[in-house]
């Protein structure tokens, strides 16, 4: 027997339309004797049933959503049918999607799955360069937690590639009262872990992927698109690729033709994956320069230094984890932006992103704006970017608005 969960009267109205967070403040009546992941129907203050849930007793989201489908039980067969839709909708979308070395294949709420991410780097693709494929898990909820098994045998089912890696090592874990963990799932035979020097291929390159140690679960397949169009307008161009990472943009950069390319980012362990990564492809290291430190501050020097560059990446991490994080945010963003544009040569192009949830399109563009007022500098929108259709965004969802992105010419 299902416990039932019984929101208040007049709070059904988001569920209604689809949005699959069920806050503290909602609920009228909370489900009795059940244990966190457990699922619940929801009901509204009348009793009309409208979702199966899980329960998280220890997050203010106390309960969230599987499915508005009430015929159909939340069991194995319900994670299998959740896989195979998001992998349908990728395989419709992105005519490359059996090349790609990585990509995300779930992506939690937008694919109906709260609190899972999954990112699939498959090496297989290219073997001659050795390595196994890996798929790594993301579980952020109570109910993705007790779903974990079924999850993965889902996914291993269909994709075919037999190794899992957990990266559920998110401070939002514990929110919803789970510690983190990290380590091997499930491998074939043989396999104790990914390789050293694990590597994928994405936009013709090859890229280390650091899944045991590296952010999130290991790269940004979210600025895969993004990553290729800086390649392809990078010739003869002086690049500046502020916080790096891997270096993603600035191996395509480099590989575009660029003429030289500066890297900035705080963490020594992505700038040495980074320069590993140049090597790889067998790229000029005497065209990249890297530097170690704050990109705040570094921006700072460079133009204390009055370099000039003409093609500028802002490429932050969530600047703004939340909607309280907003006005700092906000502040941060048009400091970076405010340098960037000033670095940039006449006639030059800034790459600029925000993965903040909290800061709208709307908002991020009025904060770059500003940032061209103070620059000042006479600048166009030439394009506007977002990710791939594997990083899909639900519409009843807009929580999950994740990467955005700008490309400005600044006059010439
Ligand atoms: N553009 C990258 C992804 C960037 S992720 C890619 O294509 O793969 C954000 C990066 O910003 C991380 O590598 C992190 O180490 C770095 N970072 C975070 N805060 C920073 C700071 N204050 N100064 C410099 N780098 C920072």
């Amino acid at each position: 027997m299902t416990a039932r969960l019984i929101l208040k009267p007049g709070r059904d109205k988001a569920l209604l339309h689809g949005h699959p967070w069920i806050f503290s403040g909602a609920i009228e009546t909370e489900p009795q004797r059940t244990q966190p992941g457990a699922t619940v129907q929801v009901e509204s203050a009348g009793g009309k049933p409208l979702a199966l849930a899980s329960w998280s007793p220890s997050s203010q989201i106390r309960a969230r959503v599987w499915s508005f489908d009430l015929s159909r039980p939340i069991d194995h067969a319900f994670f299998k049918r959740r896989v195979a839709e998001a992998i349908a909708l990728r395989r419709a979308l992105m005519p490359d999607f059996d090349r790609q070395g990585a990509l995300r294949l779930l992506h939690g709420e937008s694919d109906g799955l709260p609190g899972v991410i999954c990112d699939w780097y498959r090496a297989e693709l290219a073997p001659a360069a050795g390595g196994e494929s890996w798929l790594v898990l993301q579980l952020t909820s109570a109910g993705a937690e007790r779903w974990r098994d079924a999850l993965v045998a889902a996914l291993v089912d269909a994709t075919g590639t037999p190794n899992v890696y957990e990266r559920s090592d998110s401070d939002v874990r514990g929110l919803e009262g789970l510690a983190p963990r990290t380590g091997v799932i499930r491998a074939a035979a043989g396999v104790t872990g990914p390789s050293a020097g694990f590597s994928i291929e994405e936009n013709g390159l090859r890229l280390g992927v650091d899944i045991v140690g590296g952010h999130k679960t290991g790269f940004y397949a979210d600025q895969r698109v993004n990553r290729a169009k800086v390649g392809r307008m990078a010739a003869g161009k002086r690049v500046l690729n502020t916080f790096c990472y891997t270096g993603g943009f600035s191996v395509a950069a480099l590989a575009g033709g660029a003429e030289s390319v500066v890297s900035i980012d705080s963490s020594a362990d992505a700038l040495e994956l980074a320069r590993a990564n140049v090597a790889r492809n067998g790229l000029d290291a005497g065209r990249a320069d890297w530097i170690c430190d704050d990109a705040f501050q570094a921006l700072r020097r460079l133009r204390a230094e009055e370099r000039q560059f003409d093609l500028v990446i802002l490429d932050p991490p969530k600047l703004a984890p939340s909607a309280a994080h907003v006005e700092r945010a906000a502040r941060a963003y048009k400091d970076i932006n405010l340098n960037g544009l000033r670095l940039l040569a006449p006639g030059g192009l800034l790459f600029t992103y925000s993965c903040s949830g909290a800061i709208s399109t709307e908002l991020f563009q009025k904060i770059v704006a500003g940032a061209a007022a103070d620059a000042p500098a006479d600048a166009v929108i030439v394009e506007r970017l977002g990710a791939d259709a594997d990083h899909p965004l639900r519409l009843a969802f807009p929580e999950g608005e994740y990467l955005k992105g700008l490309v400005l010419r600044k006059a010439g």
